[in-house]
């Protein structure tokens, strides 16, 4: 099944202003004629209107969630059309919004719209619905997970981040390999993919998110004023405060106790690094500091990740120590907790 909610992939050119505007799926069908050698029963769902995916939001994610596990037994597998802006939000929204998901749903968009030339629209929409449909040597869907597909690799959903407002490898995953590399062939890494081992369990899905979280981004120079002012957002419940490095914070007594008191207040505030790669570790004072003033640590999570991944936990009801306890731990294998994890579950 083809759920198309807009983005460049299906865009053309306004002939008045020159902007590119979404527009309706069959346009975008039309320019795909090659879709028809696959010989595959494909069925679609559009967004009406589509929409660029600056305007997503988390209703646009429980659409997408009911369109999928409404569908679920009558698929073999799910290609989501996707504007690139925010495609990793979604597919880490997604990843957490259906729990016990053995079926493939595969995110794909373009750099191109589909009617150019050049586009990268055409063979990234036919490799995303070839990949939602393979499967394994004894007939199980080859992906059982939420995946963006771009280009020459498919990626982990939550472990993705845009990387290119031009390149056509626009995605990457910067802490977990690519579940496959395309080329000649689409080569298939399933050692890196998730595998499910409860059997035909039904899909839960979460059709509530709360969207009480923010995210704070260090810089030198932030002000005791500009930060306060932050944790004092009304309603806010969870912040992502992304820090230097392997998770270090200014030690000044006013960050600190600006982040000191937000947690006694009960705010869950989650530390992930600014830098793509590599994870928040104790390894310095400056990051100690924050782990003593009650804040939990992100390990390798994507911002993306980690924001809605809140949102998911906080929009389950969950209290906070177990919002905080579940943030630290992998539950769609969107982190990877370091050998010393257990040193971090402050709740
Ligand atoms: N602004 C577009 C969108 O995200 C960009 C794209 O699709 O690449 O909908």
């Amino acid at each position: 099944m083809l759920i198309y909610t807009g983005g460049t992939i299906g865009m053309i050119e306004n002939p008045v202003t020159k902007a590119l505007e979404p527009f309706d799926f069959s346009h975008l069908i039309d320019n795909v004629p090659k879709i028809k050698m696959l010989n595959y029963v494909i069925d679609n769902i559009s967004f009406e209107p589509p929409i660029d995916s600056s305007d997503m939001s988390p209703a646009h994610w429980i659409d997408i969630t009911r369109a999928i596990v409404s569908n679920y037994d009558a698929y073999d597998g799910f290609v989501v059309l996707h504007g690139t802006d925010t495609m990793a939000y979604t597919a880490s929204a997604l990843s957490f919004m259906m729990e016990n998901m053995c079926k493939p749903v595969i995110i794909t968009g373009s750099q191109l719209p589909i009617g150019e030339v050049r586009t990268d629209g055409e063979e990234n929409l036919i490799t995303a619905v070839q990949i939602a449909a393979a499967q394994t040597a004894d007939g199980q869907p080859m992906v059982q997970e939420v995946a963006i597909l771009f280009e020459n690799y498919l990626w982990r959903g939550n472990r993705a981040t845009k990387r290119s407002a031009d390149n056509f490898n626009a995605f990457k995953s910067h802490n977990y390999p690519e579940l496959a590399k395309i080329g000649l062939g689409i080569n298939f890494h399933e050692e890196a993919m998730l595998r499910h081992t409860h059997g035909a369990i039904p899909v839960k899905a979460c059709y509530s998110l709360d969207t009480s979280v923010m995210v704070i981004d260090l810089f030198p120079g932030i002000s005791a004023r500009t930060l306060r002012h932050q944790l004092a957002t009304p309603g806010i419940k969870g912040v992502v405060l992304k820090t230097y490095g392997a998770g270090n914070a200014p030690t000044a007594e006013w960050f600190i106790d600006a982040i000191r008191d937000a947690v006694a207040r009960g705010i869950v505030v989650l530390n992930v690094t600014q830098c793509v790669n590599g994870s928040v570790m104790r390894r310095y004072a400056a990051g100690d500091a924050l782990v003593a003033a009650g804040v939990i640590s992100g390990f390798d999570m994507t911002t993306e990740a980690a924001l809605t991944k809140m949102m998911f936990l906080f929009g389950s009801g969950l209290p906070v120590d177990q919002v905080k306890k579940q943030l630290q731990v992998s539950l769609r294998g969107e982190l990877t907790p370091t050998p010393a994890s257990g040193r971090y579950i402050v709740v």
